[in-house]
């Protein structure tokens, strides 16, 4: 057993997990970092999906009942929990997802902001009283509860994403089943062995969140599950193409939070000293690996030769390697197909008549990982290459003359999760966040397009799928909305003035 997995094993006992290894399973853990194996773990069946499902659905019925600040308890006591572990399940992250320290534990952290906002709402759920047009009636809105919600997500945020979704849901009343990427199983079994002491602590229910092992095909038993009125799914466009469809044919409901193809502009006025640090985090860090790491640059011709030169020395001081080393800044890219994905892009961006400004080729780091150097090519035009998300550290470079040019190449392309400009100029930087500028969910100015707090509401449009999790209202996706109308008259005036006597 490698020094990786004895210490993943540690990690999951002290989380509570115990031993969830089964020689016999057809699923294998392993860490990017080296590529070892962890252990193997046995896949779910349908049938035991099926009864997961039951079970969360049981659960719902009495966890509906609860009022809302009560359940604001369990998710406390989950905050409690994760801030009491915030260094091994950051560590667990690191292991499995290859994010460095840092970043592994600013997951975490993301989960305990995403509980305590959640604690909040669990007191401010509440609806409108609207004026009725009927003498002696009044006319409100209620939220109720959904029911089960059906989380599907991605590796490269395999905590995070559970707890937007999650903290939510439970305080809105919901029971959850998730079903986490196959290539991060086991820092689920941790959060799943967290809200289980939660639930403990706080009184809830049994069997109020689920977790699924297994390939896409345990997440199409939740897709096609009319027990689960809520599918939120996060991972590649491509997924969300299979899921919405499958979930609209029984007129269910999705939440789709799915690939992006981020840009920033950089106006001639931008502070190059601050910009240049955006984007190296934006596009390097998670080793390209966010949906929404910055993939594209729009530089004004003016400044393009000097932004790109200091992009090109930032670069070349990365340090690449283990991310268990504080020292690191770049780590593993999560398998032997990304690397090859990464490789393949270059080549076409080159073929494009792209010139590679540096990196682009595997790096040294630790023997079976798949590290590799992130790449700057500049580009001669937007080509497919530039336009489909690589999910990988590739930042391509275009020029641009005039602002409207800028925002036209930007918006070109499928996807709109994030977007940046740094300018100083306040006409370009509102102009790009009007309804003119940036067709992205997130607009920012001055920052990268990566790294969103959770108090906003967080998603994109077009090929992202136009969820939004999180912050802001986001947590009205999972109720149900009941308009009421309660006549405290002795007449029955009837609406639109219609007579029936
Ligand atoms: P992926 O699409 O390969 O897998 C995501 C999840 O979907 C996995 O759990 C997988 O098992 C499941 N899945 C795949 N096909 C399915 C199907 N037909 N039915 C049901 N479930 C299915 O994505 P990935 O490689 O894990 O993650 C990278 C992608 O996720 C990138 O495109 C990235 O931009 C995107 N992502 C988006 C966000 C966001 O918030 N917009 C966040 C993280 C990742």
């Amino acid at each position: 057993m490698t020094d990786i997995s004895t210490r993943a094993r540690e990690i999951l006992e002290r989380l509570g997990a115990g031993n969830p290894f089964d020689e016999d399973g057809e699923l294998v853990a392993r860490s990017p970092i080296d590529g070892g194996v962890i252990g193997r773990l046995r896949a779910h069946t349908p049938q035991e999906a099926a009864a997961a499902i039951g079970r969360a659905q049981e659960a719902f019925e009495l966890w509906r009942a609860v009022p809302a600040p009560v359940r604001g308890r369990l998710v406390r006591e989950l905050g409690e929990l994760l801030r009491e572990h915030k260094h091994d399940l950051g560590a667990l992250v690191t292991i499995e997802a290859g994010k460095i320290v840092s970043e592994g534990l600013g997951e975490v952290q993301e989960m305990i902001d995403i509980c305590d906002l959640a604690v909040g709402l669990s007191r401010q759920l509440h609806g409108l009283t609207i004026a009725t047009e009927r003498p002696g009636h009044r006319m409100m809105e209620q939220w109720h509860p959904l029911g089960v919600v059906g989380v599907i997500s991605a590796f490269n945020f395999p905590v995070a994403v559970w707890s937007w979704n999650s903290a939510l849901a439970f305080v809105c009343g919901d029971a959850v089943v998730w079903k986490p990427s196959e290539k991060t199983l086991l820092t689920a079994l941790a959060c799943q062995a967290l809200i289980e002491e939660a639930a403990r602590r706080a009184g809830a229910p049994d069997g109020l969140s689920q977790v699924l092992l297994g390939d896409r095909a345990i997440g199409e038993a939740l897709v096609d599950d009319p027990r689960i009125p809520l599918v939120s799914a996060t991972g590649s466009t491509r997924m969300g193409k299979e899921v919405a469809p499958r979930v609209a044919a029984r007129l269910g409901r999705t939440l789709l939070e799915l690939g992006g193809n981020n840009a920033a502009i950089v106006a001639p006025s931008a502070d190059l000293d601050l910009t240049v640090r955006g984007i190296v985090f934006s596009a390097v860090g998670t080793a390209g690996q966010r949906c929404t790491s910055l993939r594209r640059i729009i530089v004004h011709e003016s400044i393009r030769a000097d932004l790109v030169s200091r992009l090109k020395a930032a670069y070349e001081t990365l340090p690449i390697g283990s991310p268990l080393e504080t020292s690191t800044l770049v780590g593993p890219l999560i398998d032997e197909a990304a690397a090859d994905a990464f490789l393949r892009a270059i080549k076409r961006a080159q073929a494009d008549g792209g010139t590679l400004v540096t990196g682009g080729t595997r790096a040294d780091g630790v023997a079976g990982g798949q590290y590799v150097r992130p790449a700057i090519v500049d580009m001669p035009e937007q080509t497919e290459i530039v336009r489909d998300e690589t999910f990988a550290p590739i930042l391509y470079v275009l020029g641009y003359r005039d602002l409207d040019e800028a925002v036209g190449l930007h918006n070109a392309v499928t996807q709109g999760l994030s977007s940046s400009i740094f300018t100083l100029n306040v006409r370009e930087a509102e102009t790009f966040m009007s309804a003119a500028g940036s067709d992205c969910g997130i607009a920012n100015v001055n920052i990268g397009p990566s790294g969103a707090e959770i108090g906003g509401a967080f998603g994109g449009e077009k090929d992202t799928g136009g969820g939004r999790e999180s912050g802001s209202d986001a947590w009205r996706s999972y109720m149900r909305r009941a308009t009421n109308t309660i006549n405290y008259s002795t007449e029955l005036p009837l609406a639109q003035g219609v007579e029936f006597s």
